[in-house]
């Protein structure tokens, strides 16, 4: 798509409101509507040849379009999946064989490490952890590098062109995780990455209400290992959720704009309080991700975190706030807070990770504000 003048590319936002859609029919909907079907008809005499659809695992033309949009945003090829981990570890099952080395964040989302450790590890590939800052080691022989960058929880980031050039020259797949930035956030597959991999269910599509997943790539034999995969084992989101999410994303152009916008002004304002440790934003011009991530990310996200000291000053602050719910997930139309730790998150028992809904900037600044003024201060604090 060209933007008005017909040769400007589009912005975000143009981008967002037309991704995925239909050429306008008269008397058609802007997004069809979701596609209910398990088995499809069929052509009684030329059978499957006859029409694009005819099962409802490997085909679904509401989940088509839904790629279509996620595909153009992320500028490669699209696969949605159930979940972010069936995405992930669809990637990691399907190219990963006995013997083979894999590099995993070390910080990166619990769930990734929790089956490397169960699973990966029993199927017989080797499996390191690597902290998203670094040091990297030497790649020879490494099959897959999984970066999740920024990564969560704890907002570390590393730079994916360097890192890509190292895996390309050693002959390793580099994939990452998009999930905190979206793709308008951040592009990997332009950064030199041969996959994106991420959790449609947070700030991709917004609104709390549905789980989601994708990979995407440029290189087509990939996709078509990934999707041969995917048609076997089944993972893919149902007509419903597709739909939803495809409808959600007209508006992430907005979404992100207002939750950085409230990171920016929350982390600013958290900085200047003593009562408040371990701060954490990548935009923050002193925070240690800066340098990376004001080169790398078109923008930046609505999520940070940082640390109470104890599991009880964040249950005083959860529940003196009035407008941030105590919720995991993030990137959602609501701020919300978690502290990691009750998770088995390898995190200290104070830390949260906060999540910056839509809210106007002036209100969530003053119930934060009011909801940490009534925790009591830390033992050792001023
Ligand atoms: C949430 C998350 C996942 C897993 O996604 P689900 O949709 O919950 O399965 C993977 N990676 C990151 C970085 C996440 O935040």
């Amino acid at each position: 798509m060209t933007g008005p003048g017909g040769s400007v590319p589009p912005g975000d936002g143009t981008r967002c409101v037309h991704a995925g859609l239909p050429e306008p029919g008269p008397g058609q909907p802007f997004l069809p509507g979701p596609v209910f079907a398990a088995p499809y008809h069929l052509d009684p005499v030329a059978g499957p040849a006859a029409a694009p659809d005819q099962y409802g695992r490997p085909d679904n033309p509401t989940r088509r379009r839904l790629e279509q949009a996620i595909g153009e945003l992320e500028g490669g090829t699209c696969l949605a999946f159930a979940s972010g981990q069936a995405a992930i570890t669809g990637m990691l099952l399907s190219l990963l064989r006995p013997g083979d080395r894999v590099l995993l964040p070390a910080d990166g989302y619990f769930a990734v490490r929790a089956f490397a450790a169960d699973t990966l590890r029993e199927l017989g590939v080797d499996v390191g952890l690597v902290p998203t800052a670094g040091p990297y080691p030497d790649l020879a022989g490494v099959r897959l590098v999984l970066l999740e960058t920024p990564a969560n929880p704890g907002l570390d980031v590393c730079d994916v062109p360097e890192l890509a050039a190292r895996a390309r020259a050693a002959g390793a797949l580099l994939a990452v995780d998009n999930t905190a930035a979206t793709p308008l956030g951040q592009r990997p597959l332009d950064l030199g990455a041969d996959l994106v991999v991420a959790s449609g269910t947070k700030a991709l599509t917004g609104h709390s209400d549905l789980l989601l997943g994708y990979l995407a790539s440029r290189d087509e034999a990939l996709i078509g290992r990934l999707r041969g995969w995917r048609t076997v084992t089944g993972a893919v989101p149902g007509a419903f959720d597709a739909w939803l999410a495809h409808r959600s994303l007209g508006t992430l152009d907005l979404r992100l704009a207002r939750q950085s916008a409230n990171a920016a002004a929350v982390a600013t304002m958290l900085a200047t309080r003593p009562d408040v440790a371990g701060l954490r934003w990548p935009g923050l011009p002193d925070d240690p991700a800066y340098p990376v991530a004001s080169a790398q990310l078109r923008r930046m996200p609505g999520l940070l975190c940082f640390d109470l000291g104890t599991a009880e000053r964040v249950a005083a602050f959860l529940q003196a706030s009035r407008l941030v719910f105590a919720a995991t997930s993030f990137g959602g139309l609501h701020s919300t807070a978690d502290r990691r730790a009750q998770w088995g998150d390898d995190t200290s028992p104070g830390f949260v990770r906060f999540s910056c809904g839509v809210e106007d900037t002036a209100d969530l600044l003053a119930d934060v504000s009011a909801a940490l003024d009534a925790v009591a201060p830390p033992d050792d604090g001023p």
